[in-house]
């Protein structure tokens, strides 16, 4: 295969798929990314490296071929609409295997370590001076180390994945091979399945086959007769797997004619996800490793038993595919009963299906009594952490171990950030937060906020964010709801009230080029995004002569606000030109709700209530001259002038009653010109409150109070705010 000029790469923020974007990226291939659970750091450093990381998966220009990870499925609805660019559509594993196939190439297989030996191999090599190119499935716990990278050299070193049959495209120059324990019984029906598929890459290998000793006696393993065969020490005890991998990168060494007795090997910075510290201290180490196969978890909790003998060993396990545990189920229970408490997580499917038979709650008849009782099974991470409990400087030290391959990791590291942290959830949800987001994402602790709204009353937010993206606003969502962090969305802020001690949670505003954005679709309809202010959209749709927008001019908020409110002047109302918008529900997934099936009444929309709105494609009423819609808007304008008051205010406080406006209540109760310290009832139109300077939040909820009570009183209505009071509810203050 010649080098491709321009490829697209689907599922790019995968452990496979981000360092193989590097290595083209270094070739100086064009690079389109798409990855729906993007997250950061991993769309920052494709970024950084130049590729262009996009929001759908529909290239910018038509790549010379695409490239899917195992996790975006041939016959998914994205490979089927990318189909028809009619392009090659690649398996990771055999667009790798073409890319490098002229190249001299060390390959590294095994069913365990494989990315801990690439890793340090890759380093050793790096420590003397010696050129070539690399790719390997796990990142380094330096930054300064990326999983990929291309040099001009006829030397490549990978890791190669045995999972997914695409191990069958490689022909080595050196093949290292660690170990062959049976796994992927998806794919390997049985261990001599696994041994065949290693054997064959062995005999497809010119110059070295590199065995850990005990490999050459088991199974079948074939060897092509000319190829050098050499032999490594591996482990005495499964806990000395470390001291094996060492030997094994140093028999790599030897064989191209390297020494690394010059290397400084403690200098190793590691890979994330393997025996990773999180945390430690006297009473408590908390530590992450991959382990997910009974003979990995065994050399692991071992290894831990070795460090700490006399610490209790508290493992969270988490079964990484459904087949798998299925298969190794009592061996995965026999292996864990090392544990002096164990708590497991649900089965982590990847991409298989669900299957009952795989589920964890099949481990637990198969540990020992002991732990059988006492081993429960975690869904959510509240229940989990308490579970552990916290750590006590007076009680018996303890090491908490999680393991497994699947999204445990946000859980282990959210533990961890409880305890980096002064103890409560709200500094742990900074300190987990803050890692996961982008340099350009604005991120505060202690953030005012009243000043931000146009009232311009109350306090500050405990954490603020402007998220850069939808990706980063998941992340916050997310870590939020991990540590039971309250939060709520800002506009403009002129719908809305802050108290004077502020909020305890998270402060979200879509700000930004991202979130701004207006773009037409067709020449009667936009696509907005929620951060946009509804007086640009105005503008922007009165250029392009659509009708039905006017009445946005002079409403003071941004698009998320209005649709939250539904917004409405002069008897229009925002919703009477939504198509649909796209939300962030709770759940975390992303749903386009057509505007005919949203929950939507006078100033208010359930889903926006419930979830955060992204965008929202609005439709004209129709079209016109750019004069004629301009004339409509300057009438707006004069009606809203002769009407409302310029200075700080919130809108309307309250609600207009069914058949009478509350503005009119008020007035006719006297109350125009009430007013509780710098908070005022305006003189021109009864349901403004405005902060005359000074003003606090407590002295405007005061005034609401007083001319709810006097119209009560008056008119026998009890008037209801439209005005938001930040995550308050004003029944507190107004019963
Ligand atoms: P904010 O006030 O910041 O927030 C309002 C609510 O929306 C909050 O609960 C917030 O959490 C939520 N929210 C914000 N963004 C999102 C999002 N992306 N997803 C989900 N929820 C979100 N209103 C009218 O309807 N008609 C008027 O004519 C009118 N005139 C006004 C005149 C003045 C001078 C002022 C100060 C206000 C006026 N308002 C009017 C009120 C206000 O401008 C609107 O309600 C506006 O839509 C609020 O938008 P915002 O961006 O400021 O929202």
């Amino acid at each position: 295969m010649r080098t491709p000029r321009r490829t697209l790469l689907l599922g790019a923020g995968g452990m496979g798929m981000f360092p193989l974007a590097l290595y083209l990226r270094g070739a100086g291939v064009r690079v389109e990314a798409y990855d729906d659970t993007l997250g950061e750091p991993m769309r920052s450093k494709l970024e950084s490296v130049g590729a262009h990381v996009l929001d759908e998966p529909c290239p910018i220009k038509k790549p010379d071929c695409i490239v899917r990870s195992s996790a975006v499925p041939p016959d998914g609805d994205m490979i089927r609409g990318l189909s028809a660019l009619g392009v090659p559509i690649y398996r990771r594993g055999d667009f790798v295997a073409e890319l490098i196939s002229r190249k001299r190439l060390i390959a590294v297989v095994g069913s365990h370590g494989k990315s801990s030996v690439t890793g340090k191999l890759i380093w050793a090599l790096k420590q003397i001076g010696f050129p070539f190119s690399y790719m390997v499935g796990a990142s380094f716990r330096s930054a300064a180390e990326p999983s990929g990278s291309f040099v001009k050299s006829p030397w490549v070193v990978m890791e190669i994945d045995e999972s997914d049959g695409t191990i069958e495209g490689f022909r080595p120059w050196i093949t290292l091979a660690l170990n062959c324990d049976w796994d992927h019984v998806d794919r390997y029906e049985d261990h001599d399945g696994l041994v065949r598929a290693f054997s064959d890459l062995f005999s497809r290998t010119s110059k070295r086959v590199i065995l850990e000793k005990s490999l050459s006696v088991k199974g079948s393993l074939c060897l092509k007769k000319y190829c050098e065969v050499s032999f490594f020490r591996g482990t005495k005890t499964p806990a000395d797997f470390n001291e094996a991998n060492h030997r094994a990168v140093e028999a790599v060494g030897e064989a191209m004619g390297l020494s690394f007795d010059e290397v400084d090997f403690s200098l190793f910075p590691g890979m994330e996800r393997r025996q990773e510290v999180l945390f430690e201290d006297e009473s408590r180490a908390i530590v992450e490793d991959y382990a997910h196969h009974p003979t990995e978890i065994a050399a692991f909790l071992e290894m831990r038993r070795k460090v700490f003998p006399e610490r209790a060993m508290k493992v969270v396990f988490q079964p990484h595919r459904f087949s798998r545990t299925r298969a190794l189920a009592p061996a995965f229970a026999e292996e864990l009963s090392r544990a002096d408490e164990l708590m497991l997580m649900p089965t982590y499917g990847a991409f298989e299906p669900y299957e009952a038979g795989g589920a964890v709650e099949n481990l637990l008849g198969s540990l020992p009594p002991r732990l059988r009782e006492s081993t429960g099974v975690f869904e959510d991470f509240h229940s989990l952490s308490q579970a552990i409990g916290m750590r006590s400087q007076a009680g018996a030290p303890d090491q908490v171990l999680f393991v497994g391959a699947g999204n445990l990791t946000k859980w282990a590291h959210a533990f961890a950030s409880l305890h980096c942290a002064d103890g409560t959830e709200a500094d742990a949800f900074g300190h987990y937060a803050r890692p996961r987001l982008s340099e350009s994402t604005v991120f505060l602790e202690n953030h005012p906020i009243g000043s931000m709204t146009t009232m311009g009353v109350g306090g500050s937010a405990k954490w603020y964010a402007e998220p850069v993206n939808k990706e980063e606003l998941k992340t916050l969502v997310d870590a939020c709801q991990l540590f039971g962090l309250p939060r709520s969305m800002i506009g403009r802020g002129s719908n809305l009230i802050v108290p004077d001690h502020g909020y305890r949670g998270l402060i979200i505003r879509l700000r930004g080029a991202f979130w701004d954005s207006i773009e037409p679709r067709t020449e009667d309809t936009l696509i907005v995004g929620s951060g946009a202010k509804l007086n640009d959209i105005c503008k922007f749709a009165c250029k392009r002569g659509m009708v039905g927008f006017e009445f946005l001019e002079g409403i003071p908020g941004t698009l998320g606000g209005a649709l939250r409110m539904n917004a409405g002047a002069m008897g229009w109302e925002i919703f009477d030109l939504v198509e649909w918008v796209s939300f962030l529900m709770p759940d975390g997934r992303i749903m386009e709700i057509p505007g005919c099936e949203l929950e939507v009444g006078y100033r208010f929309c359930r889903e926006a209530y419930d979830g955060i709105a992204l965008r929202a494609k609005l439709r004209a009423q129709g079209l016109g001259t750019h004069t004629e819609i301009r004339k409509v808007i300057d009438e707006m304008f004069r009606k809203r002038s002769k009407s409302q008051p310029r200075q700080a205010s919130s809108g309307c406080v309250f609600r207009n009653p069914p058949e009478v406006s509350a503005g009119w209540l008020i007035d006719q109760a006297g109350l125009k010109g009430e007013h509780v310290g710098g908070a005022v009832v305006s003189d021109l139109h009864g349901n403004f409150i405005l902060n005359k300077g000074g003003a606090k939040a407590s002295e405007v909820i005061q005034l609401i109070r007083r001319v709810r009570e006097r119209v009560k009183d008056s008119h026998g209505l009890l008037l209801e705010p439209e005005v938001n009071l930040l995550g308050e509810s004003w029944n507190r203050y107004l019963s």
